[in-house]
């Protein structure tokens, strides 16, 4: 037993390479700037980022032993994600109770996609290259997620993403986004798998500093403390079982 959430930032890391507009805005690529705004917050006891490059893309047994929560951000590489290791992080949330935190284009990522068994497919724009503005609604203040944030936050620039985004039913809807071009997304959504947590959060697109914002970090933060497994005394049994009763 160990105290504290053991974080492991997933991140594809190809546009950071690729784009010069991706690297000058994120140096320590999209990864490196979420695990340094999570490092040192009340709860988390450590923070480790892989890429699709690390060795095993990052996605090791011993790397999935030892996560609490994976936050995952993949956009124009999820082809190259193997088969196997998807299967092995959708294993791990089901059958241990990693929590999954899938952000923005992490929506068409194989893991998350095994793990609603829908297409996963929305609408998208980028308006004139430049963006345009979001408000991401919270439609669920009560909600740990929901901690130290206002009513709703503002995006000055931003990606459209528009329903129907085909998901399931969320078990908790969070946050919705209204877009300046008319749209609405259900941008916060979670769902319990098996054991697991799944924490959808949409903003973070590559080429604008939406990492940088601190209300969006908050909610990964909350996002990654929601999403943390739940301590077992003993794992649940499935299997034919011998009454806890004397039955006559
Ligand atoms: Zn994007």
């Amino acid at each position: 037993m160990h105290d504290g959430i053991r974080v492991t930032i997933w991140n594809e890391g190809v546009h950071e390479k690729e784009m010069d507009v991706v690297g000058k805005l994120y140096p320590q690529g999209m990864g490196g700037q979420i695990a340094k705004s999570l490092e040192g917050r009340p709860g988390i006891a450590s923070v480790r980022s892989v890429t699709l490059d690390s060795p095993e893309q990052g996605l090791s047994d011993e790397i999935l032993e030892t996560t609490d929560v994976m936050t995952w951000w993949g956009h124009t590489a999820h082809d190259r994600v193997t088969d196997e290791n998807a299967a092995r992080v959708h294993q791990a949330v089901v059958e241990r109770g990693m929590g999954f935190v899938p952000l923005h284009s992490a929506h068409y990522s194989k893991p998350f996609i095994k793990l609603m068994g829908t297409s996963c497919g929305l609408k998208w724009r980028e308006w004139e290259g430049i963006g345009e503005k979001e408000r991401i609604w919270c439609v669920n203040p009560g909600h740990p997620i929901a901690e130290g944030l206002p009513e709703y936050i503002e995006l000055e620039r931003t990606e459209m993403y528009g329903e129907h985004f085909d998901i399931p039913q969320p078990d908790q809807q969070v946050f919705i986004s209204w877009f300046q071009g008319g749209e609405v997304f259900r941008s916060g959504c979670c769902w319990h798998r098996g054991l697991g947590k799944v924490f959808y959060f949409r903003p973070g697109h590559e080429t604008l500093p939406i990492y940088y914002n601190e209300h969006v970090l908050q909610v990964i933060y909350n996002g990654v403390k929601w999403a943390a497994p739940t301590r077992l005394l003993a794992p649940p049994k499935r299997c034919c079982s011998e009454p806890l009763e004397k039955m006559e």
